[in-house]
């Protein structure tokens, strides 16, 4: 039933006598330069004066402002927010194009995938998408063990940009230990896969624990403490995601009691047609670029519809309780 596409080994020579900058010193990049740097790997960061810069400076990186980092850089990790690559990238692409040969790596698909950003041809284009949060990388590190990547490339001018991309994702950690494996992927279906899923089960899971809290508070007059731990203050749900990880969706199922295990099964049935029509109407949209249009359109509007949702739902009643009641638990001072 598997493809071929999973790599459990690789090795980073290719990358060593190298210049590497990290781009951006904030969740990814922390942990990537940290991680490569105790690799062995010859590593810097480019970024402006700031916040972030004090931090890796503190941490004993040398710091560029990012144009000079690309100047001084024969493989570069863009590790900054999505949404503003295209700008710095507009910028240092004369660099970038002035020189024989360059490795751009990206966390993401999203922007390569989307034509936002376009590497010229003497660019080695390659993508090492962790499936892991940065702090969560650099744990793992410590304690010798891989995480999952996706690895792509859109452009291969070397011939050699699939060795960079298994290297790199080597070199920060993730393939050549327990529990690390990278999957054999693209820009397109790494954009497509995280997209779909901020798009689909993610925000039904948000959709439901709000229509959930509203039924059983305001109808059946239940306590919001009651059905804030039920739904995930308890940590329970947690240890449910932990379990599929570690056991699989369905053998963690068969630790749940037989009622639990009937309900789960017979509404998932009764679900599936609604939900894959939305995830195929979601998929459709991130495919034809509906939604990158969307989200363009929106940050050129100065995040009009975002900011006003975050008020709408940190102003629920869910929020309100959740608040009150993480304060009494001691798991939130203010705010
Ligand atoms: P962060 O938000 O943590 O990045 C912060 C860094 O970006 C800082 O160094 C910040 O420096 C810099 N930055 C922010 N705005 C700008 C700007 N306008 N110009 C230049 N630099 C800027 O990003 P993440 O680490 O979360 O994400 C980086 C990449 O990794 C993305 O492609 C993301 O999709 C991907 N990724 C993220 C994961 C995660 O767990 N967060 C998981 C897997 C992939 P300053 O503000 O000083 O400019």
């Amino acid at each position: 039933m598997l493809s071929d596409k999973l790599i459990l080994k690789g090795d980073f020579s290719i990358l060593k006598g190298k210049k590497i900058a990290v781009i951006g010193y904030g969740n990814q990049g922390y942990a990537q330069a940290n991680i490569m740097r105790d690799n062995g790997l010859d590593v810097f960061i480019g970024n402006i004066q700031d916040e972030y810069a004090k931090r890796a400076e503190k941490d004993g990186f040398k710091v560029y402002d990012i144009p000079e980092a690309f100047e001084r850089a024969d493989v570069a990790l863009m590790l900054i927010p999505d949404e503003v690559q295209p700008d710095v990238y507009k910028s240092v692409e004369g660099i970038i194009k002035k020189k024989d040969s360059f490795v751009l790596d990206f966390a993401s698909g999203y922007n390569v995938a989307s034509g936002f950003i376009k590497p010229p041809k003497n660019v080695d284009t390659v993508m090492v998408a962790p499936r892991m949060i940065g702090e969560g990388m650099v744990e793992l590190h410590r304690e010798g063990k891989g995480f999952p990547v996706l690895i792509g490339v859109a452009n291969d001018s070397s011939g050699k940009a699939w060795d960079y991309a298994i290297a790199i994702a080597t070199a920060i950690g993730a393939i050549g230990r327990e529990g690390g494996v990278a999957v054999k992927s693209s820009f397109e279906e790494e954009a497509l896969l995280d997209l779909l899923s901020e798009h689909t089960w993610a925000p039904l899971l948000v959709a439901t624990f709000m229509a959930y809290f509203d039924v059983v508070t305001e109808k059946y007059g239940v306590s919001p403490e009651a059905t804030i731990l039920e739904l995930y203050a308890s940590g329970e749900l947690g240890e449910i995601g932990k379990a599929m990880a570690d056991f699989g969706l369905f053998e963690q199922l068969k630790f749940h009691s037989t009622t639990s295990q009937y309900g789960h099964l017979t509404r998932a049935e009764r679900y599936y047609d609604m939900v894959k029509k939305v995830c195929e109407e979601e998929a459709e949209k991130i495919i034809n670029g509906e939604f990158a249009k969307e989200w363009t359109l929106e940050q050129m509007a100065g995040k009009v519809v975002l900011n006003s949702l975050w008020k709408k739902f940190t102003n629920s009643k869910l929020a309100a309780s959740e608040k009150e009641l993480y304060k009494v638990l001691g798991r939130r001072k203010e705010g």
